[in-house]
């Protein structure tokens, strides 16, 4: 079983000033192709392992064989990771959704801004390395989470809008300024992706 290095669907100088053309080309070509040649490398010793798509290996990632659970665990989630995450940024230019998904985020969380601070929390108290993301958890509500390393979101819920805080993803242009980093993340949501993911 293969997985394919899936293209962007912008320009690698898209995002900017936000998030900066050499970031992008990095954080894709390097990062993102690395998780990808790592789990089509630890596949292609167990031929027999088959599955419709990515997200129903990751959710049943128990049953892998052990000499390669790790490294699925892993790479497969970041090859799930940033094709999320990359398909999510879009220049915007209010910064915030509208809709049903606003309405329920303010019911949720009090505020939009209050859902913003609560996002971004998560994603600078992440220790490490990991990732910040808005759920749609088990119950169907809406809640903000984070996990580690390349850890599955999709156990936990839903994922409807993801956060990579780890340094490759914004060292080259921000340095230690994590916190401006997330601030500035919120100009480049594509917040209609977002609530096609809510509704689905
Ligand atoms: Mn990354």
């Amino acid at each position: 079983m293969k997985f394919a290095f899936e293209p962007l669907g912008f320009p690698y100088d898209g995002l900017e000033p936000h998030i900066d053309k050499e970031t992008m080309i990095i954080h894709h070509t390097k990062h993102h192709q690395g998780y990808v040649n790592n789990l089509n490398a630890a596949l292609e010793k167990h031929p027999e392992i088959q599955y419709d798509n990515l997200e129903s290996m990751m959710l049943d990632n128990i049953k892998l064989p052990f000499d390669i659970r790790t490294a699925v665990i892993n790479n497969g989630g970041g090859v799930f990771n940033h094709n999320f995450f990359f398909s999510t940024l879009k220049l915007n230019e209010n910064g915030r959704p509208s809709g049903k998904l606003l309405e329920d985020i303010e019911t949720t969380f009090g505020s939009f801004e209050a859902f913003k601070d609560a996002f971004s929390n998560a994603a600078k108290t992440r220790f490490g390395s990991g990732w910040a993301w808005l759920i749609q958890n088990h119950q169907g509500g809406l809640e903000v989470v984070s996990t580690p390393n390349q850890d599955p979101v999709l156990p936990l819920g839903k994922p409807l809008l993801g956060l990579d805080v780890w340094e490759h993803a914004y060292y080259l242009k921000y340095q230690n300024r994590r916190p401006e980093y997330i601030e500035n993340f919120f100009h480049v949501i594509d917040w209609d992706k977002v609530a096609t993911r809510y509704q689905s």
